[in-house]
């Protein structure tokens, strides 16, 4: 098979030992109604109102959308906009803890067969837990045929372990997701694709495979951008997905490691997607580690419980340092997606200098683009120049950037270029 183009990133793991530790319940949340792509959620609740940990907050008659659910009990003592890092604004409802942690009445789903599998799904609140936030009971609802279940465990990004940890922690919720999927969709093969910068995990899931002929465990080069989700069909199955494809144009579905762990969880315990666990990494932060945070806490919570002090965060990250966005405040809320922060202590905004042509940009993209010359016809306003060179196959990796002499803004300049074409 050909070898797709990658760099190789010092993994920094430093979490990868430390099991999750539960954050102490926050004074209040702030839980935006857009969590998920697609159709924002509308509010279910008003001001004033009690909540218990667990009740539907927010919901939508979208297709492509995932209801919300209070993350602790207490009142709702704001219902406001809200920015998004995208610079949209949706309602955000604010809840005020009673201190309690009184549980709704939440019971595991019944579920009988495809149509109530997806049902489910879509009640729990599940979205792509790996940061893309795609409604996960749309992706399962396929009409074509599928023959291939990829998981996403390669976790590829330095620093972020909250995958890895799920796949320690909790192995046997990744396999009672998958059989379940398998099992409610009709897929008959699954491909666990792990990179071996994770051995142990890789050697358990062979052992607890050994006898499930239909899930293979693959062991992934570790190398980047292993988990962006083209490149991964490529290496478990062989097969391109092209430009305005999407894996399921190959017969295959992609679902993040945790996102088929919690849809398990879900199954068992009826408690839909309010809490999720979180690396929080960076030169600021006086304790690494994971946390199960509730989703609305802010990240200045997390922050603190980490022993480190906001006030010396200089820059902070939602996601990798690949692929994440910078944060403006600490205030921001953890949402469905948030995998890690990265908070650090010192930041100088690199210096761009002129490209030298060096060809480095064009050797690190995994989908054969040339970031040089998108970057030209992007200045140029060129959109027949930007989609003749292809820019709609850009994953926003990074790579790219990274390994620029010059520190020009590759990947961030192809995102505008897309915009532009739209
Ligand atoms: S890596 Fe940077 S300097 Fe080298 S060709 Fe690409 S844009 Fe130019
Ligand atoms: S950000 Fe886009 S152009 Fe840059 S390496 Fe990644 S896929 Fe290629």
């Amino acid at each position: 098979m050909y070898k797709l183009k990658s760099i190789t990133l010092d993994h920094k793991k430093n979490t990868a030992g430390t099991e999750a530790q539960k954050l102490p319940l926050p004074s209040k949340v702030l839980i935006p109604m857009s969590m998920h792509i697609g159709v924002p959620c509308e509010p279910t609740v008003k001001k004033g109102d009690h909540v218990f940990t667990g009740q539907k907050i927010g919901d939508s008659d979208a297709p492509l959308s995932v209801p919300i659910h209070a993350s602790i009990s207490g009142t709702v003592s704001d219902i406001k906009d809200y920015r998004l890092l995208n610079g949209k604004v949706c309602k955000a409802v604010e809840i005020e803890s009673d201190g309690k942690e009184e549980t709704a009445e939440c019971t595991p789903p019944e579920i009988t067969d495809k149509a109530s599998f997806l049902k489910a799904v879509r009640e729990s609140g599940v979205c792509g837990l790996g940061g893309a936030g795609f409604p996960t009971h749309v992706k399962l609802d396929f009409k074509k045929e599928i023959d291939t279940l990829v998981i996403n465990a390669a976790e590829c990004e330095p620093y972020i372990t909250s995958d890895y940890r799920q796949m320690v922690e909790k192995p046997e919720d990744v396999l009672g997701g998958v059989k379940l999927v398998m099992k409610y969709t009709g897929i008959p093969k699954t491909v666990i694709a792990i990179e071996t910068n994770k051995p142990d995990v890789i050697e358990d899931f062979l052992k607890l495979t050994s006898d499930i002929p239909e899930i293979e465990v693959l062991s992934l080069p570790s190398t980047y951008p292993q988990g962006a989700e083209k490149v991964l069909v490529y290496s478990a199955t062989g097969r391109i997905v092209g430009e305005g494809e999407i894996p399921a144009d190959k017969k295959v579905i992609v679902m993040n490691v945790s996102t088929v762990a919690f849809i398990y969880r879900y199954t068992q315990n009826g408690i839909p997607l309010i809490s999720r666990r979180i690396t929080v990494e960076g030169t600021a932060v006086k304790k690494p580690l994971n946390v199960f945070a509730p989703v609305g806490t802010q990240v200045s919570e997390l922050l603190k419980f980490t022993g480190t002090d906001v006030n010396t965060v200089k820059k902070l990250v939602a996601g990798g340092p690949m692929m994440g966005s910078c944060l403006l405040s600490t205030d921001t809320p953890v949402v469905k997606t948030s995998n890690s922060f990265l908070a650090d202590s010192e930041y100088t905004e690199p210096v761009t200098t002129a490209c030298i042509r060096c060809g480095r940009c064009v050797r690190a993209c995994a989908m054969e683009l040339m970031p040089l010359r998108l970057e030209k016809a992007y200045r140029d306003k060129n959109k027949n120049e930007l989609k003749r060179l292809k820019v709609g196959l850009c994953m926003n990796c990074g790579a790219c950037t990274y390994v620029c002499p010059a520190n020009r803004k590759l990947a961030e300049t192809n995102q505008l270029a897309k915009l532009l074409i739209r």
